[in-house]
């Protein structure tokens, strides 16, 4: 829901795998970014997760009959910029991509009504003619149901509900509460979901391991002590290695996951652990990474 009102393999797979220093290397130039859209007024649309509160927040009891009165929520309070530039406005073909990869997104009730009614209409028709106001505002909405999704992925039993609010001021500020009892499920939800929906818009593709960030993040839950390399974590899980290492490295550049490195033969290699990370990472983070 939203509202305007201001709230108050295998061979490269293996346990035994490593890589390179280069490979290390790159990675981190990746990582950093030699560009940072936003930031230099380029028109890429930027993710800015500003604050996270994990409690009640009563405030927001009567914008979802679906909240459960006294649960704990996630607030985020979140700047998506670089939609006011979009001239072309989203693919049109983000809501059919994102149905593709996340299939029970079409069931979620949004505004009283079902989502393909409400939000997904609005995607569809007129993602390039919304007001600029309203296309910063639809894309929160939206990541608000595919962060409620991710969660229910991720703890499938928990209750789900969720709701965004603008800002007044600035036009690009929201306020998105998701209910979860493990505030990093919540925070790791709005992450991968802006990663997701992020890569949708612009290249315009899935990002790697979108696939299984829910099930990869779901499995480190169950095993919050386990200090685990990817084939084993692979051999669990089955399916892609070149997912789940997507899914893997996501996560743990997200913060919900703590990367642990270490070298091998003479610092020629370096290997990975990951393990569950024990709070929320610190902020402010920006994506795209
Ligand atoms: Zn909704």
């Amino acid at each position: 829901m939203s509202s305007r009102q201001p709230p108050s393999a295998e061979a490269d797979f293996t346990p035994r795998r490593v890589e390179t220093l280069r490979a290390s290397f790159q990675e981190k130039m990746r990582q950093k970014g030699s560009r940072r859209p936003g930031r230099s007024g380029g028109s890429r649309a930027e993710v800015r997760f500003l604050e996270m509160v994990h409690g009640p927040h009563p405030e927001v009891d009567r914008l979802n009959d679906r909240f459960l009165p006294g649960a704990p929520r996630l607030k985020a309070t979140v700047d998506v910029l670089g939609f006011e530039s979009h001239t072309d406005g989203v693919p049109p073909t983000l809501v059919s991509h994102l149905l593709e990869i996340f299939p029970n997104l079409e069931r979620h009730r949004c505004c009283g009504g079902d989502i393909q009614g409400t939000l997904f209409r609005r995607w569809r028709q007129s993602g390039s003619i919304l007001p600029p106001g309203d296309r910063g505002l639809d894309f929160c909405h939206l990541l608000e149901h595919l962060a409620l999704e991710l969660t229910r992925g991720m703890v499938p039993a928990a209750p789900c509900a969720g709701i965004t609010c603008a800002h007044r001021e600035p036009a690009h500020r929201f306020d998105l509460f998701l209910e979860c009892e493990d505030a990093r499920v919540g925070a790791a939800a709005l992450r991968c979901a802006a990663h997701v929906l992020l890569a949708l818009v612009h290249p315009g593709q899935v990002p790697a391991g979108a696939f299984r960030f829910a099930e990869t993040a779901r499995y480190f839950l169950g095993r919050p002590r386990s200090l685990l390399n990817p084939g084993e974590v692979l051999a669990a899980l089955q399916g892609d290695p070149s997912q789940l290492q997507g899914a893997l490295r996501f996560l743990a550049a997200a913060g919900f996951l703590a990367e642990d490195r270490f070298t091998a033969d003479l610092g020629e290699t370096i290997l990975y652990r990951y393990r569950l990370a024990p709070g929320i990472p610190p902020l402010p983070i920006s994506l795209p990474l």
